[in-house]
């Protein structure tokens, strides 16, 4: 098989899987198909959006991330964290008591990533003056729907905002910054704290850049319980002092739902939530709506604030992240000019994204020609199954098990109901079937003796 296109943050613990299937019908792209009862990730076709880990329920589904300690692989250490992060910690813990104690457990400079808002807002807004771009302009913020639009939208690719996000701009804002300090880059690690998978896939396999200029990706959930434990420990270390970057409204609620739609020209639409992105770019694709200008799409609801790895509650998440806007309207909402707009023009150059490639999902074979015709049979395979997407054949739909079987992946015979036809025929036997059932599901998932007798049926 081909090398996989992506790094994928999300992980089955095949020990701990049950094969229940859940993630497999969950999954929007039909990545996942269940062998010899454990579920297994196609990473062709993995967007990284989290929706299997959501709904798994045995936590089968885990997220392979960077290690804390990893952060003194450096000597500089820059916690950038989204501001989604305050948001998780009850209103007695302060903003300040948090930069605090991430610099009590480690690092050594830390920076609020929306701080980069300005600047890519201004960016956005230029290149919307661009009116010969393909409209709508699909936000390039989210990294799952990027994926998504590569691997099942690939006519869309080139509606892709090419621009990078608010956590680029920082972590270039912030190596530079050092740099010019005389401090060597090799010395410098960039470490972004992360509310979901998908980010963590982008810093690792970038699209539309080289290489991330982030050194590694926290899970959030596990700072959190860091930095909240060290908090109620008590016995802060009062040599250390840390002031809160200050935020403008606008770019505190940015990572939020209509966040970036409302500060863009035109008639801009927020859609949420990853089933939700795919009904509506289908429309898009299908040209049933439009004369949109700009659209953001997240693939978690209300935005980052739905990521898998918060801790909190996405809905209270978004109240405390509110109530911090009204307290800086009480304040006056007068922002001290922040350093980074000494590096803006340096930083405008660094946005740009380069290419963004279409992947297609159907990945039927690398010749075009050889796709063509096995997309064809795929077609006339589907023809014959009872397309009733039972996923009694370890795939999600009737569709995606035709494709398995032109891959190579899979048989008719995999299909339960064919068994039956097969088997009137005289063409496989009892046990045949049996033995079918088992590399899907697993050894013994069927009870073999009378159901009669042993259940009093
Ligand atoms: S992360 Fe999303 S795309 Fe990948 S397997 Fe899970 S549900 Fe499917
Ligand atoms: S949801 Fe998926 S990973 Fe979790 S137990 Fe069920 S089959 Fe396994």
């Amino acid at each position: 098989m081909d090398a996989p296109f992506f790094f994928h943050a999300l992980k089955v613990n095949e020990e701990v899987c049950i094969g229940c299937s859940h993630c497999m019908n969950a999954c929007p792209t039909e990545a996942i198909r269940i062998w010899r009862g454990k579920a297994v990730i196609d990473e062709n076709q993995c967007i990284d959006c989290g929706e299997c880990h959501r709904v798994c329920p045995v936590n089968a589904i885990y997220v392979d991330q960077d290690e804390f300690d990893t952060i003194f692989n450096y000597k500089y250490r820059v916690a950038l964290f989204p501001s989604v992060f305050i948001g998780q910690f009850p209103d007695e813990i302060k903003a300040s008591q948090v930069y605090k104690t991430l610099l009590e457990i480690g690092f050594t400079h830390v920076y609020e990533v929306e701080r980069a808002v300005e600047i890519l807002n201004e960016s956005i807004l230029e290149y919307q003056e661009d009116t010969s771009r393909e409209h709508p302009i699909i936000s390039s913020f989210c990294p799952a729907i990027i994926r998504l639009v590569q691997v099942k939208f690939p006519s869309l690719v080139d509606n892709i905002l090419k621009l990078g996000t608010p956590s680029d701009i920082a972590a270039q804002f912030y190596k530079k910054k050092l740099i010019d300090k005389g401090i060597a880059k090799e010395d410098i690690g960039i470490f972004y704290i992360t509310p979901c998978a998908a980010k963590i896939a982008a810093i690792k396999s970038p699209v539309g850049e080289e290489k991330s200029v982030v050194s590694g990706a926290i899970n959030l959930n596990n700072l959190y319980n860091r930095v909240y434990r060290k908090i109620k420990e008590g016995n802060p270390d009062n040599t250390i002092e840390a002031e809160p970057t200050e935020l403008y409204d606008f770019e505190i609620l940015w990572t939020l739902t209509k966040g970036e739609s409302s500060r863009v020209n035109g008639r801009a639409l927020a859609i949420d939530g990853i089933h939700n992105a795919m009904e509506f770019l289908e429309k898009v694709e299908n040209e049933e709506v439009t004369g949109i200008d700009f659209l953001e799409c997240r693939a978690c609801h209300e935005g980052c604030a739905g990521g898998i790895l918060n801790p909190q509650n996405r809905f209270l998440i978004v109240e405390r992240m509110q109530d911090r806007v009204a307290r800086n309207r009480e304040k006056g909402g007068n922002i001290t000019p922040s350093g980074i707009n000494n590096y803006k023009e340096y930083l405008k150059r660094k946005l740009p994204l380069g290419e963004v490639v279409p992947r297609s999902m159907m990945m039927l074979d690398t010749n075009m020609a050889e796709a063509m015709k096995k997309m064809k049979l795929a077609q006339k395979i589907e023809t014959q199954l009872p397309g009733i997407d039972c996923g009694a054949c370890g795939a999600p739909t009737c569709r995606a098990l035709s494709e398995d079987i032109v891959k190579g992946n899979a048989s008719l015979s995999h299909c339960v109901f064919v068994q039956k036809v097969l088997m009137k025929n005289g063409e496989i036997n009892m046990d045949t079937a049996f033995a079918i059932i088992d590399k899907i599901w697993g050894e013994q998932r069927v009870v073999r003796g009378s159901l009669k007798k042993n259940n009093e049926i």
